[in-house]
């Protein structure tokens, strides 16, 4: 055969483009609600893209100037309440999602937010009107930037976080963000998980669970991660989208505006400058306490007059906002609690986010885990770090050697007698395909139905319908000849295809399950937990089974023993035996759980006790009054 035939053609673009893309980094992106910041690895080390000055962190604030000028991070961040209206921060609130379910953050959001087709909504700053994303995206792009900067190159995929709750739609949200900014995003990932990547748990344990404790600026979120062979479950998450720093600053802020209006006679909040200005010092004075016991608050103007300095200690500021760090252990409870585990079972605990500076923070996280957390790295940095390493794996080309993302739920159709028939199994690393074959059962079918399903019971009406499809055109055939193969591939974002093929005509069907349809993180643990509590049920049933059937066992032996032992059982001793075999068979009959069946199996061994020394000493004696004592 001609050699050159078989050579395959590429053009040479591809190969130097091939080649950049080799070399090019991957970078990392934490898209907070506050603050956003990119990392790469060097050295086989995450690093965070730091500016000229070391900073590290974005403000998640984009602001339109009256000139016309769009201003991303500190900049915009300074104007925030000095130009409300035309200030955007806080995106992240917005993102994938509809006006419905914006009701609370519509009337804490100062600029305007309109409503868009498909129920999404736009933000309206000025002549513009922005989606959420659009606006995302602007943020991503300056983080781009500096990284392209750092690094001395073009930036052009990234692996980009988000919180574990955030739903396929927000998920689909940053990932066109991330397009809109000219990133390839390789793969979503959740933040808890970037974190726990951050910190090497993955390798050092490889199994446990993790808890991740995340207070950042404006939310606050407490995830329980279970961690084996490499892969990350998010168990449980919980947190309060309304509860960060910023809820600090706003208690210091009201102290000093209440000293203030005794003091002047004057109300802050009317005057946005001076509002800015007291935020900026109510912050710095936190910051401060987080190292020192005490700091200055100081506000200063001409016009109005004004000249307010004090000092906060540590003590002054931990009473001020105590009641709120309170409200967020009680959060971690119940995450344990919803994640089916206690306290003690917790393996690590992670800190993440600005606020996890705060020593009282830390105090407290402490005494509800009783364990250290790990603290190492900084905690507002630790997740863009975590999705470095990942990215690192994705560009790398060794994800075979450590897989991060799994399925929630398995995954299936429905075949004769209703039952659910898995294709992909819960907890499958993805990306991954996996095919199977089926026949009809009815004489002459021409179509057969595609039900998917998704979910953990065996029965397809105890699963969640993904949507029913036909595959028609089938040649009359016996029924079993035809030959029905079933592909189902998910991406590495959750994705499924299904591909459904009749091998002997060539028919086909090819749908994609829109992620639309797919489950919020709610419902896919309330499913995981429900075949978790059927599979208890199921071993305390079986369990309850050998239990009985021990009792069973005890009695027929015990009454062998009785008859076998006949006069030289004392009275005594057999009438405490026979009721004691009474109350043991009774129990076994009722509903008595397992512990107290096993507890009644214990008491009864004891009463039954001499008996079995008896004949034990008696099997002896036989066995001895045969032997000479030299045998012995
Ligand atoms: P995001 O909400 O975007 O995840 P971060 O995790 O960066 O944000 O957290 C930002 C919050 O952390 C802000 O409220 C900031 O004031 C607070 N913060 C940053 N450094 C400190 C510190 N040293 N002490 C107390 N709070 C801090
Ligand atoms: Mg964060």
């Amino acid at each position: 055969m001609d050699a050159s035939a078989q050579t395959p053609l590429i053009s040479e673009d591809v190969l130097v483009s091939a080649a950049r893309r080799l070399k090019e980094v991957v970078v990392g992106i934490d898209l907070g609600t506050t603050f956003s910041l990119a990392a790469y690895m060097e050295g086989g080390r995450p690093q965070v893209v730091r500016d000229e000055k070391g900073d590290a962190l974005v403000p998640s604030v984009v602001s339109f100037t009256e000139s016309g000028k769009v201003l991303v991070g500190w900049e915009a961040r300074a104007r925030s309440l000095l130009d409300p209206q035309n200030t955007i921060y806080s995106v992240k609130r917005l993102i994938g999602r509809g006006r419905d379910d914006l009701q609370r953050e519509l009337s804490l959001l100062p600029y305007a937010i309109e409503n868009a087709e498909r129920k999404l909504v736009r933000i309206r700053i000025r002549e513009n009107r922005l989606t959420p994303q659009e606006v995302s995206a602007m943020i991503l792009k300056e983080v781009k930037r500096r990284a392209e900067r750092a690094l001395e190159g073009p930036i052009t995929r990234a692996v980009i976080t988000v919180p574990a709750y955030f739903d396929d739609a927000q998920r689909q949200a940053t990932r066109d963000a991330g397009r809109i900014a000219g990133l390839d995003v390789l793969r979503i990932i959740n933040e808890p998980t970037a974190a726990s990547l951050a910190y090497g748990l993955d390798q050092k344990k490889n199994k446990g669970i993790v808890a991740v404790y995340d207070l950042g600026g404006g939310t606050f979120d407490i995830s329980v991660l279970r961690l084996a062979g490499g892969v990350f479950q998010v168990l449980s998450t919980l947190g309060d989208t309304f509860l960060g720093g910023d809820d600090f600053d706003r208690r210091l802020m009201d102290l000093a505006a209440r000293e203030i209006r005794e003091k002047h006679g004057l109300d802050v909040l009317e005057h946005p400058r001076l509002l800015q200005a007291l935020r900026d010092t109510a912050e710095k004075a936190k910051i401060i306490l987080s190292k020192e016991t005490s700091a200055p608050m100081v506000l200063q103007s001409e016009d109005p007059p004004i000249d307010y300095a004090r000092t906060l200690t540590r003590t002054e500021m931990e009473g001020r906002i105590g009641d709120l760090v309170q409200r967020t252990l009680d959060f971690c409870c119940t995450a344990v609690h919803d994640a089916g585990l206690t306290m003690g079972r917790i393996d690590e605990v992670v800190l993440v986010g600005g606020s996890t500076r705060i020593p009282l923070v830390r105090r407290r996280v402490e005494e509800v885990f009783g364990r250290p957390p790990h603290t190492d790295l900084n905690p507002d940095e630790v997740v863009a770090l975590g999705a470095a390493v990942q990215a690192q794996i994705l560009s790398g080309g060794f994800q075979d050697m450590m897989v991060l993302d799994v399925t929630p739920l398995s995954l299936g159709i429905e075949t004769f007698g209703g039952a659910m028939s898995k294709l992909i199994l819960r907890n499958t690393p993805i990306p991954c395909r996996k095919s199977e074959s089926f026949t009809t059962f009815v004489e002459g079918q021409t179509s057969v139905d595609i039900h998917v399903l998704q979910g953990e019971r065996e029965m397809a009406r105890d699963c969640r319908s993904l949507g029913k499809w036909k595959l028609r055109g089938i040649p009359p055939m016996a029924a079993g000849m035809p030959r029905l193969s079933v592909t189902f591939t998910l991406d590495a974002n959750g994705v499924l295809t299904v591909n459904a093929r009749e091998e002997r005509s060539g028919q086909e069907l090819n749908v994609e399950v829109a992620p639309s349809s797919g489950l919020t993180p709610e419902e896919v643990e309330r499913l995981v937990k429900e075949s978790i509590d059927h599979a208890r049920e199921d071993v305390r049933t079986r369990q309850k089974v050998e239990l009985r059937n021990e009792v069973d066992s005890i009695r027929r032996h015990t009454e062998r023993a009785l008859s076998q032992a006949g006069e030289r059982c004392p009275a005594e001793l057999r009438r405490s035996i026979e009721s004691g075999l009474r109350t043991l068979t009774a129990s076994a009959e009722s509903d008595a759980d397992l512990h107290e069946l096993e507890q009644a199996i214990d008491r009864f061994n004891e009463i039954s006790l001499p008996l079995a020394r008896l004949l034990m000493d008696e099997v002896a004696q036989a066995t001895l009054k045969d032997k000479k004592l030299s045998e012995i």
